[in-house]
């Protein structure tokens, strides 16, 4: 057994929320300079413990150690950039008759955060960093399967000079912590990260207080390759775009759209990529990929598997014996219509989707719920950006996979959600805009 972690129930929330209400006051009217530097010191201290989160977080999750330590670095990055925020969080003046009207950005108040086991602290930070710097005193509720990392994190913030009561973190299920913090009268703000059903429940339930929500959902993104791409680029990067963390990755790139007279060689190349891709124990440096999460993630993804018409047409390898191990697999043909092809899987099954023409490589990114991610590999720029402006979602990567930034605002279109993370943009989440007018006349 990794650890034992006693489970908190809707006594501890309120608790939590009190702490957090009552460490507001200083916090919001600390000096721009000082919560700048504290939020420094903080990502100092993670930078200084990095191995040690990373290896608890590979361990937590089952995640590959190389994988963990980038999430971790992009946890101490995020902590930096917004460490940025507290001194430039400005307003507008705005010309007015009889005097002077400006605007100020003010904090929500207390936080409450809800963050799923798929990326723990990363995401978590994602949330933290800019809530803290615009003044606000947060509840965090990591997933009940990978709370580790968050515990460990409140104690490297407490460390490292963050006062008591700014972070509080709940360790509890998800319908009884997560829905009191959903009700709580003094919680102004719910940021969840998660299912898109669970979003919905608390987008619903946050009506009642009319609470500000932000939501980054589920995804089923696509990977559009067309027959000009550099083929062997594509393919070769295709894997881990929806394999990375076992396929339980919010952006993985599900749906690999190609274009059909490119189909055969595309398919030759991808194969081999599938096929050495390490899968295996996640501490090895040399795994890119481990086991899912629980024995019934790994239900609901083979599940898939059993549809009717489902054609697997390759598959890699996975080691034999305990852990919740699935080998990653390519469906191909696979139909619009299929169960694989609308439904997010959130485990390694990607599906190939042939189409004719650029017209119906767009319908098909489309056809879906979901808006959060996606590619496109092409060689000809004007058809790259054309794609790129008909593609409904929030983030897209031209001849590259890598959408996630801790510089660029990320979050969806659609079903995928609402609000952006990261860059300048996460900023507006977790501040309301106040305008002041000044009567200057005598
Ligand atoms: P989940 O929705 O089951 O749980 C997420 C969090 O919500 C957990 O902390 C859980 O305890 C809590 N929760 C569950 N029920 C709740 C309720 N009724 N009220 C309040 N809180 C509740 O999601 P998961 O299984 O942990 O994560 C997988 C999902 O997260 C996938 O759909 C994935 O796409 C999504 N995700 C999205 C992003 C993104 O940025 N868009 C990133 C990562 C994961």
């Amino acid at each position: 057994m990794l650890a034992e972690v006693p489970r908190a129930g809707a006594e501890a929330v309120d608790e939590a929320v009190a702490a957090a209400r009552a460490a507001l006051p200083a916090w919001r009217a600390l000096d721009p300079g000082a919560r700048a530097r504290l939020l420094a010191a903080i990502a100092a201290n993670v930078e200084e413990h990095l191995e040690e989160l990373a290896v608890l977080e590979a361990r937590n999750a089952g995640k590959a150690i190389g994988d963990a330590r980038g999430e971790i670095g992009m946890v101490l990055d995020t902590f930096r950039y917004y460490a940025g925020a507290p001194e430039r969080l400005l307003g507008d003046t705005i010309p007015v008759a009889g005097g002077h009207a400006f605007t100020v950005r003010e904090p929500l108040g207390v936080v409450g955060l809800i963050v799923p086991w798929n990326f723990p602290l990363t995401i978590a930070a994602w949330k933290l960093g800019p809530a803290l710097a615009a003044g606000n005193t947060v509840v965090l509720k990591p997933a009940e399967l990978t709370p580790l990392t968050a515990l460990r994190f409140a104690e490297l913030a407490a460390e490292a000079g963050l006062p008591q009561g700014v972070l509080n973190v709940v360790v509890g299920p998800g319908r009884t912590c997560g829905q009191r913090m959903v009700e709580h009268p003094d919680v102004a703000k719910i940021a969840f990260t998660g299912s898109t059903e669970v979003g919905r429940s608390i987008a619903a339930g946050a009506a009642q207080t009319i609470k500000r929500v932000t939501l980054e959902l589920g995804g089923k993104s696509a990977n559009v390759v067309f027959a000009d791409a550099d083929l062997q680029t594509a393919a070769q990067a295709a894997p881990l775009a929806v394999f990375g963390n076992a396929g339980q990755d919010c952006c993985a790139r599900s749906r690999i759209l190609v274009e059909q007279s490119a189909l055969d060689e595309f398919l030759a190349e991808l194969e081999s990529a599938v096929k050495s891709l390490r899968v295996g124990d996640p501490l090895d440096e040399a795994t890119q990929m481990g086991p899912l999460i629980s024995a019934g993630q790994r239900e609901t993804v083979a599940s898939f598997l059993d549809d009717e018409g489902v054609n697997v047409a390759f598959r890699g390898s996975a080691p034999e014996g305990p852990g919740y191990w699935f080998a990653p697999t390519i469906l191909c043909p696979a139909s619009p219509d299929d169960r694989a092809a609308r439904e997010e899987i959130f485990g390694p099954i990607a599906a190939v989707i042939p189409f004719r023409d650029e017209a119906e490589a767009i319908a098909l990114a489309n056809d879906t719920i979901y808006g959060l991610s996606g590619s496109i590999w092409t060689r000809d720029g004007a058809r790259a950006l054309r794609v790129a402006r008909a593609v409904e979602t929030g983030v897209l990567s031209i001849n590259s996979n890598s959408s996630v930034r801790v510089t660029t605002p990320f979050g969806g279109f659609k079903q995928s959600g609402y609000g952006r993370e990261l860059g300048p943009h996460a900023l507006d989440a977790y501040t309301e805009v106040k305008t002041i007018y000044y009567a200057t006349e005598a």
